[in-house]
C-alpha cells in the first residue's frame, strides 16, 4: 500500500466537494471521492485525478457506510483526512414540512457522525494523527426561514465539531468546521432570483463566494494548520457568521 496521504471528500463530485477534492489533490493527497447519485460526475474528477478512486453510499445508510469503510480499507488502507461535506436540504415552511422530508435532512447529518466514528475507529486512532472538516454554513448561526431542519443540522455540525475536538484531546487528530455563506453552486442556483438578490444584500463583499474560496481554507486546515482546533472558521465575504 502508498504511503501517499489520503483524503475522503463526502459529496466529492459536486460543488464544494469537487473543488476541496482538487485542491486536496494539488497539496499531494490521494482523493477518495466519496458520491452518491452524481456519477457521471465522479467518474469525470476520477479521470482528472488520476490517483483517486470512487466510493458510492448513501450516508442515510449506516450498512452503506460499514460498506464504505470496508472499500477504502482495501483501496487505500488509511485516511489521514475527513472531509464531511456533503449535505442536504428542503426548503419547507415549518407547517407544512414532513416527517419524511426532516428526516431526510438529518439522516445524511447522523451519516457524518457514524463515517466520522467509522474512519476515527479503522484509520486515524490508530496512527493517532488525522484532520476531520466538517462543512457546515452560516445558516446554522443565522438561522433561515423555510430551513428549519437544515439549519438545525448545521448548528449541530459546529457543535459536533467543537465536542469530537475536546473528546480527541492529547492527540494529533484536530477538528474544525468551515462554515460557507453564500456560494455559487448548484445547491444556491436553484434559489428565486428575489431570495439570492436579498442575500446579496447582507453581504459586505457585495458577491458570493466561490467553491474554490472555500476549498482553500480545507486545505490549509488539512496541511498547515496545527494550532486551530475544535472551532469554526467562517468563508462567507463578511455576513454575520456568528
Ligand atoms: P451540492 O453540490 O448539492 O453538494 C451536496 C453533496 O452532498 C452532493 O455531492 C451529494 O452527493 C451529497 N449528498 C447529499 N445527500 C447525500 C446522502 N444522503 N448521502 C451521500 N451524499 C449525499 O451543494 P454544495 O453547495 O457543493 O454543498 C456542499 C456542502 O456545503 C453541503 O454540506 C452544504 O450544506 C454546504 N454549504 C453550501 C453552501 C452554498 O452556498 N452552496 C453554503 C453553506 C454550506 P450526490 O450529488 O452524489 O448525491
Amino acid at each position: 500500500m502508498s504511503d501517499q496521504p489520503v483524503a475522503l471528500v463526502t459529496g466529492g463530485a459536486t460543488g464544494i466537494g469537487a473543488a476541496c477534492c482538487r485542491r486536496l489533490a494539488a497539496e499531494g493527497f490521494r482523493i477518495g471521492i466519496h458520491y452518491r447519485s452524481s456519477e457521471e460526475k465522479a467518474q469525470k474528477l476520477l479521470a482528472e485525478l488520476p490517483e483517486s478512486f470512487g466510493v458510492r453510499a448513501d450516508l442515510a445508510e449506516p450498512e452503506a457506510i460499514d460498506g464504505l469503510i470496508k472499500e477504502i480499507k482495501a483501496a487505500a488502507g488509511r485516511v489521514d483526512v475527513l472531509v464531511n461535506n456533503a449535505g442536504f436540504n428542503v426548503n419547507a415552511p415549518m407547517l407544512t414540512m414532513t416527517v419524511a422530508q426532516y428526516d431526510s435532512v438529518a439522516s445524511v447529518a447522523r451519516g457524518t457522525w457514524y463515517l466520522s466514528k467509522m474512519v476515527l475507529r479503522r484509520f486515524m486512532m490508530r496512527k493517532g494523527t488525522g484532520r476531520i472538516i466538517n462543512i457546515s454554513s452560516v445558516v446554522g448561526h443565522t438561522g433561515n426561514p423555510g430551513q428549519v431542519p437544515y439549519t438545525m443540522v448545521k448548528a449541530g455540525l459546529d457543535a459536533f465539531t467543537k465536542s469530537l475536538a475536546q473528546e480527541l484531546s492529547g492527540r494529533d487528530i484536530l477538528v474544525n468546521s468551515v462554515a460557507p455563506g453564500f456560494i455559487d453552486t448548484e445547491m444556491t442556483e436553484e434559489l428565486p432570483e428575489e431570495v439570492k438578490e436579498n442575500i446579496l444584500g447582507k453581504i459586505p463583499q457585495g458577491r458570493m463566494g466561490t467553491a474554490d474560496e472555500v476549498a482553500d481554507v480545507v486545505a490549509y486546515l488539512s496541511t498547515r494548520a496545527s494550532y486551530i482546533n475544535g472551532t469554526v472558521v467562517h468563508v462567507n465575504g463578511g455576513m454575520y457568521g456568528g
